[in-house]
């Protein structure tokens, strides 16, 4: 039999992503869509190890399931890190513009607010975290250094992509297929070294 492990989204896609990758692995992940009683998990810490664990623990808590997490954000030097674990809503603050996404909006501020930096040094970061009912957990980083572009280019991705440019590349992460991005993301990164740790992790917790 397999053993389950509930990842953290309600997104069915990424589900899907995570079960082609553990083809083999005796590990079947499901998605939150089938706990339809756990609400949002509020992600209130301070960095994004705090925050994939807090989702992580919560989520095997309620479920009484092993639980993957994740977060993830952009880091640019000249914000001195920001805006870190604040990506996602970086730009709610701001004045909406007719017709833009939050995506676009977040990014307008991005560009904005570095406007007259000569710095352009940036960083995505992801942190995933698996955790068991009883609280005790495993955690994998990725990142994917970059440089931070004055003008968008680019159609693909999501978030700050257009802006984010690979330098070894010379394109941005919107000028990638998903393949290319996920080989080189901090994402792919972090997931990768996840489900290398996974089987020890799910079957040392399994003989305790
Ligand atoms: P999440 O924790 O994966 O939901 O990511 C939080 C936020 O970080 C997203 O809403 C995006 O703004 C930003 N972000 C994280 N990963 C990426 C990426 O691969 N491309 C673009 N933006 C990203």
């Amino acid at each position: 039999m397999k053993r389950k492990i509930v990842l953290a989204t309600r997104n069915e896609g990424k589900v899907r992503e995570l079960n082609a990758l553990l083809a083999g692995s005796g590990i079947e992940a499901v998605g939150l869509a089938n706990f339809p009683d756990i609400g949002e998990v509020e992600e209130n810490g301070t960095t994004f190890e705090e925050n994939a664990l807090l989702k992580a623990r919560e989520v095997a808590k309620l479920t009484g399931l092993p639980c993957l997490a994740d977060d993830s954000g952009i880091s640019a030097d000249a914000l001195g890190g920001g805006p870190g674990v604040f990506s996602a809503r970086y730009g709610d603050d701001w004045d909406k513009i007719k017709g833009e996404t939050r995506d676009q909006r977040n990014t307008r501020k991005l560009l904005s607010e570095t406007r007259d930096a000569g710095e352009r040094g940036c960083r995505y970061i992801t942190v995933m975290a698996a955790a068991l009912p009883d609280g005790e957990a495993i955690t994998t980083r990725g990142e994917w250094a970059g440089s931070l572009l004055r003008e968008p280019r680019g159609t693909n991705g999501f978030g700050y992509d257009p802006v984010f440019l690979d330098p070894e590349l010379n394109k941005t992460a919107a000028e990638l297929s998903p393949r290319e991005k996920n080989e080189r993301s901090h994402r792919g990164k972090a997931t990768r070294a996840m489900l290398e740790k996974l089987p020890a992790f799910l079957a040392r917790a399994e003989k305790t």
